[in-house]
């Protein structure tokens, strides 16, 4: 690095710039190493920007360690701490560390493997959650182990989580049941649900069964097939 460069750090105001550099340097500028701050902070500075928060996250495998409550002690909710700036990423050279870029073609790929769904809970794309009347799934690429930072992006690290199971992985939502709750639901299952449970916590993921593949798949054809499908099944079991 010549001296020019060293001198001629960004500055986060600057529009021009990639969102993550710009959160880099408003963390290392107006934060700095050891400072507290919330995230509507980072949000007012730099408005506009979706999922800015995102971006605040991709720098942790660049070396960036943002602690929330949940890591640290004495932090209140919703309050997070800058323990260490890592990689300067507003600097060419380290511009894309820590970036695991997963291709359009890599994605579909792991798209179609999982046949479309949330290998985590099943849910399909567009689907709402039982518990919430107004969250739509959507599906996103998560790592088979979200926390080895820097591990490599091929398929067979790739699977499809829909969102909210991408950000209970990575221990960025806070989890909504107790252990205690999920226990006590667990054992109130059938014994052969048990068994179907245990194998796929033991596999990382839920194998589907063959109803749930065939909704999988009617899933992914044109509404009017599927509504046609639909028709039909209701022909089929009427008669
Ligand atoms: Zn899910």
């Amino acid at each position: 690095m010549s001296v020019d460069d060293a001198g001629a750090k960004p500055d986060w105001r600057n529009p021009n710039l990639g969102t993550r550099v710009r959160v880099a340097l408003w963390l290392a500028d107006e934060v700095g190493e050891g400072g507290r701050f919330v995230k509507q902070q980072l949000r007012e500075a730099i408005p506009g920007v979706e999922q800015i928060d995102r971006r605040m996250r991709d720098l942790r495998p660049a070396g960036w360690s943002i602690l929330t409550y949940r890591d640290r002690g004495g932090l209140a909710p919703g309050e997070l701490l800058l323990e260490k700036i890592g990689k300067p990423v507003w600097e060419k050279e380290h511009r894309a560390a820590g970036l695991r870029v997963v291709t359009a073609a890599t994605r579909r790929r792991v798209f179609e493997r999982d046949n479309h769904r949330c290998v985590r809970c099943g849910i399909l794309p567009g689907e709402l959650y039982p518990d919430e009347t107004e969250a739509a799934a959507r599906l996103t690429i998560g790592h088979v182990e979200p926390h080895k930072y820097g591990s490599a992006s091929g398929e067979e690290n790739l699977v499809t989580e829909c969102s909210r199971c991408n950000e209970t992985a990575k221990h960025l939502a806070s989890p909504r049941f107790s252990e205690r709750q999920v226990w006590d639901e667990i054992t109130e299952l059938p014994r052969k649900d048990k068994q179907m449970l245990l194998a796929w916590l033991v596999a990382g993921k839920r194998e589907q069964s063959r109803v749930e593949r065939a909704m999988s798949h009617l899933w992914q054809l044109p509404g009017a097939q599927r509504e046609e499908i639909m028709r039909r099944l209701g022909r089929s079991l009427s008669s």
